[in-house]
């Protein structure tokens, strides 16, 4: 597994809980120019795209199911809004079922509970209650943890060539040369050049700048700030939780007391991996929408800045996909398009078990134990059969 983000790490780490499967995981750097390290880490189930959406709704039921990935992921359950100028009855809405725990909301609701103004004439939003965020960045490194714990193999260094080897693929790291029956490149926004620089062909993975800016808010009268659960007695308002609005294009999130994380998409493509220059003329296009949608919510100059490259790929998900020409020893795992911290759970699962079948052991049964102090709630079970496609 070449890459230690959140992909490379959940999908390692679910193929080292199968007996007689080995694995190396690749780290590279110490992951602190990732896009798993800089990540808003907003958990939904709703997705407009339905496959999107399918992953996402795994991935939250298995972290809310778990102690010990909601204590890894660090999650917080604030809720999340998710809106679109698309009224209930659209086309579009009979195909995305609302996730358990949801309601709909127009815009006359979301006016008279968070403040939003200013939106389409059909807004509608999903507002689900157990949905919020997590940090994608403690969650690999527990996951980290657990999969040496289970025997597999770290290696910090980067993946420098590939070649077809005698049983699948060798390559050499700064370790030197090895043999695997499969190599995965889950190298996010790196995988593009690594894919060109080991002269393989490109599979579409584009770079794309995601900045966001975590900002302190005013202290007066519903700031929307997200740490109170409760609703604000003197307006009736509630706390805003993380939320997507597809209308303007603002997203955002709380993000301890007082604070909140906010972000607008960009459309700096094609960008180098790693650290982006943070744009004051994007940060002001925020505070802009900002003004527009949530006029009562008083924001100081930002803090924290995040820009930093995201791999996107034209199906917009993270999905195992074959090399051309190297099937079945060679595969990417990547193209988070922007959310793939939401769906990583599944995603490695689902690739775990295309991967094991591609391998010739479908349905292993036998299971490897962890010596991780903390694993009690998560005794290695087999993939489920339904991941298995
Ligand atoms: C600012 C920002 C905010 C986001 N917010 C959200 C959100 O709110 N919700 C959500 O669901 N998603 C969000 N995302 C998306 C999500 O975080 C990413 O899709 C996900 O983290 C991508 O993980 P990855 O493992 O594919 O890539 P990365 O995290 O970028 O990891 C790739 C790894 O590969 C390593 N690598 C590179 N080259 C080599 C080599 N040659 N050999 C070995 N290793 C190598 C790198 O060091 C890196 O650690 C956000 C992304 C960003 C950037």
């Amino acid at each position: 597994m070449v890459g230690g983000g959140i992909a490379g790490t959940m999908l390692a780490w679910r193929l080292i809980r199968h007996a007689g499967v080995d694995v190396d995981l690749i780290t590279g750097p110490d992951g602190a120019d990732d896009a798993t390290r800089a990540s808003g880490g907003l958990v939904r189930a709703f997705d407009p795209d339905p496959a999107l959406a399918e992953l996402a709704t795994r991935s939250l039921r298995e972290l809310r199911a778990s102690a010990l990935l909601r204590q890894w992921s660090g999650y917080q359950e604030t809720g999340s809004l998710y809106l679109r100028a698309e009224p209930a009855t659209g086309p579009r809405h009979p195909r995305t079922p609302t996730p358990d725990a949801a309601e709909l909301l127009d815009r006359h609701a979301l006016a008279a509970r968070y403040g939003l103004t200013g939106l389409p004439e059909h807004t509608t939003a999903v507002l689900e209650h157990h949905a919020g965020y997590f940090s994608p960045d403690l969650l690999r490194r527990g996951a980290r943890a657990d999969f040496t714990a289970r025997g597999g193999h770290l290696d910090h260094g980067v993946l420098r060539e590939i070649r077809p080897g005698p049983a699948g693929v060798a390559y050499r790291t700064n370790q030197g040369w090895a043999n695997a029956d499969a190599v995965v490149l889950a190298a996010g926004a790196w995988t593009g050049r690594l894919l060109t620089d080991c002269d393989l062909p490109p599979i579409g993975v584009r770079t794309k700048v995601i900045q966001c800016a975590v900002y302190a808010t005013g202290t007066g009268r519903n700031t929307g700030t997200g740490t109170d659960t409760g609703t604000d007695t003197g307006t009736g308002r509630h706390p805003l939780p993380a939320f997507v609005d597809e209308t303007s294009g603002l997203y955002g999130r709380p993000a301890g007391p007082g604070r909140m994380l906010l972000g607008l998409p960009t459309q700096r493509w094609d960008v180098p991996p790693g650290p982006q220059p943070f744009m004051d003329r994007e940060e002001r296009a925020v505070r802009r929408a900002l003004a527009q949608r949530l006029p009562g919510l008083q924001i100081n100059p930002p803090h924290r800045f995040v820009a930093v490259a995201e791999a996107y790929v034209p199906e917009g998900r993270l999905e195992l996909r074959p090399v051309p020409g190297h099937h079945p020893a060679l595969f990417t795992f990547t193209g988070g398009s922007g959310g793939a911290a939401k769906t990583a759970l599944a995603a490695g699962a689902g690739a775990a078990a295309d991967l094991l079948g591609h391998l010739g052991q479908p349905g292993h049964p036998a299971v490897r134990p962890s010596t991780h102090p903390n694993t009690e709630d998560t005794r290695p079970t087999p993939i489920p059969e339904g991941e298995r496609r």
